[in-house]
């Protein structure tokens, strides 16, 4: 091949490497981890208003923003750190568009927890551990199998994805539990108008912010969103 054909094929495959980075940059990650109640992701790309209201109400900083990393049709909405919620549903509750639905603590599915049997201490035998199953006392989705060691088993029914058994496990840093994110569960729109109107409806509205309030927040989400501050 002559230099200057494979100076045009590399520039025409450039071009095609690129145009297929736009593409995917205007689409952004579809599988990005969203707030609990969050509608299936068409319906909640469409029905969030980027008001940012969610990342406000929450406390413990779970929600940061998306930004262009996480491409184009995301900027603006909020993407979740499962590791920081505590499910308290603020973020819901202050959802004034209804991208994220009202749902009880004991319909949400964030994930389900997924038990490694090679690196669960008990399953090694290492030590006789249910410290999962203590964890979960609220929705009792472990259960414990005495056969001389208590082996820990998840009911993925019950299992919301709260993360308290993942948050206690002694060998957490193992990933002898962890959750598996690719179960969570996201809503179907209601479709009864009613419904909807039910479901757009904000709880507990942020106290509202001056407009100075307004982009010192802003910046502060900006900036621990993209490390700046801690
Ligand atoms: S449930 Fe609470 S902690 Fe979790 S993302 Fe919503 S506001 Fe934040
Ligand atoms: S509160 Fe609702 S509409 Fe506003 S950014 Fe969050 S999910 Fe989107
Ligand atoms: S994630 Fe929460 S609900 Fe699920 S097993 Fe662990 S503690 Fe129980």
């Amino acid at each position: 091949m002559d230099s200057s054909r494979r100076k045009f094929l590399q520039i025409a495959a450039g071009g095609i490497v690129a145009a297929g980075g736009l593409v995917g940059l205007a689409q952004g990650h579809a599988d990005l981890p969203r707030p609990p109640g969050a509608l299936k992701e068409d319906a909640f790309l469409s029905r969030c208003q980027r008001c940012m209201r969610c990342v406000d109400a929450c406390q413990p900083g779970a929600l940061h923003i998306g930004h262009l990393g996480d491409g184009i049709a995301n900027i603006g909405t909020p993407v979740l750190d499962i590791d920081k919620c505590i499910q308290c549903m603020d973020c819901m509750r202050a959802c004034p568009s209804g991208a994220l639905v009202k749902v009880s603590k004991n319909e949400l599915r964030m994930g389900v927890a997924v038990i490694d049997e090679k690196l669960c201490l008990t399953y090694r035998k290492k030590r006789r551990c249910k410290t999962c199953a203590d964890a979960c006392r609220e929705f009792k989705a472990i259960t414990v199998e005495k056969k001389g060691y208590p082996f820990p088993k998840v009911n993925a029914e019950k299992c919301t994805g709260c993360g308290a058994c993942v948050r206690r496990c002694p060998e957490k840093d193992n990933h002898a539990i962890w959750l598996d994110l690719s179960q969570a569960t996201r809503y179907d729109p209601p479709q009864d108008r009613m419904l909807a109107r039910l479901e757009s409806r904000t709880e507990a509205p942020n106290p509202i912010l001056t407009p100075r309030e307004w982009i010192a927040r802003r910046v502060e989400t900006l900036a621990k969103t993209y490390g700046l501050s801690k």
